[in-house]
């Protein structure tokens, strides 16, 4: 039994918390907004009155916020200083590279441990207990944390020193965004051509193009009864997510001077997308940037 404290609890990290409690951890959960705490006890969370409380007893603390920001403004305003020495952070948000190796030097300039664990398969993932963990920190906290992200997920890949999960993460989402965009163009050009959906489809999957935007997130209704487009595009995961992922991906890219073109148009194109959501824009699948939202 290892004693927890899980800040953040929103989509992702109250039922990984849940699945933490029912595991048989000590789970002390806290979140700034009320509707989450509300949920969180409702869902069996003892729930902290602050951040700093949450982590004072703590053996393990995980974040699991909207942003890097959110990251490097808690560690450095009340958690690191409030947490015993050596506890170990599980930092799971999706962030920078550059910011998860700033909140890990943070993190054992206090005396404490860190890795970076960000997570894909989205809150059904979460809920299931079948996330993929893409980990970077030190071999003894990666052995540390093993135990517990295998209660939360069912792929876990040590990928190498601090940032290096974010880095996994950022790749493969930005191969995510290019794909979805790439199979979203191609069935608009069938639809032109006179190519119905299901025969593109059938050629597709099986050919050359096959890859998990269209085979799992198939961008029309019909071949794949599971993907969004046949709920009426309701997304298991926003637009506006994919386009955050991507821009981190645009600030990898400028950073390390990548030459990565297709990367920085997906970014655009997804900010695009998302801009219009915000003002109240649908999804149909017939124009280009229209890719639907992926569920990571
Ligand atoms: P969310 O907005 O639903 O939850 C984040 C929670 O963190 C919020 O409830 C917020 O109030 C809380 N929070 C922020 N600052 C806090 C602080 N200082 N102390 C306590 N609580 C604080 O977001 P989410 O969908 O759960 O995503 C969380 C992270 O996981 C993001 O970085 C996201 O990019 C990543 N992610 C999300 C998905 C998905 O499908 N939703 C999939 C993979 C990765």
């Amino acid at each position: 039994m290892t004693r927890i404290a899980f800040l953040g609890l929103g989509h992702m990290g109250l039922p990984m918390a849940v699945n933490l409690v029912e595991a048989g951890h000590e789970v002390h959960g806290f979140d700034l907004v009320p509707a989450a705490v509300d949920a969180a006890r409702t869902a069996g969370i003892p729930v902290a009155a602050s951040g700093a409380d949450a982590v004072a007893d703590a053996d393990v603390v995980i974040t699991m916020f909207p942003a890097g920001k959110h990251v490097i403004a808690a560690y450095q305003d009340e958690l690191l200083a409030a947490a015993r020495p050596g506890t170990l952070f599980i930092e799971s948000s999706t962030i920078a590279v550059d910011e998860a190796r700033s909140a890990h030097q943070l993190a054992v300039d206090a005396g404490h441990r860190n890795i970076d664990a960000p997570v894909s398969g989205g809150v059904v993932g979460a809920e299931a207990g079948t996330l993929a963990f893409m980990v970077g920190g030190a071999e003894d906290d990666f052995a540390a944390a093993l135990p517990l992200l295998e209660v939360m997920g069912k792929r876990i890949v040590h990928c190498g020193g601090p940032g290096l999960g974010q880095a996994a993460k950022v790749c493969n989402n930005m191969i995510l965004g290019i794909s979805q965009i790439a199979v979203a163009e191609a069935f608009v050009l069938a639809e032109r051509l006179g190519l119905e959906h299901q025969a593109m489809y059938d050629v597709v999957s099986q050919a050359s193009g096959q890859c998990w935007a269209l085979t799992t997130n198939c961008p029309v209704p019909g071949p794949v009864p599971a993907s969004p487009a046949n709920r009426d595009y309701q997304p298991g995961f926003a637009g506006a997510l994919m386009a955050k992922d991507l821009g981190l991906a645009l600030q990898a890219i400028e950073q390390t001077s990548t030459d990565a073109r297709m990367g920085r148009l997906a970014q655009e194109l997804y900010a695009a997308f998302a801009d219009g959501e915000e003002r109240g824009a649908t999804s149909p699948a017939s124009s280009p940037t229209s890719a639907p939202a992926p569920s990571d």
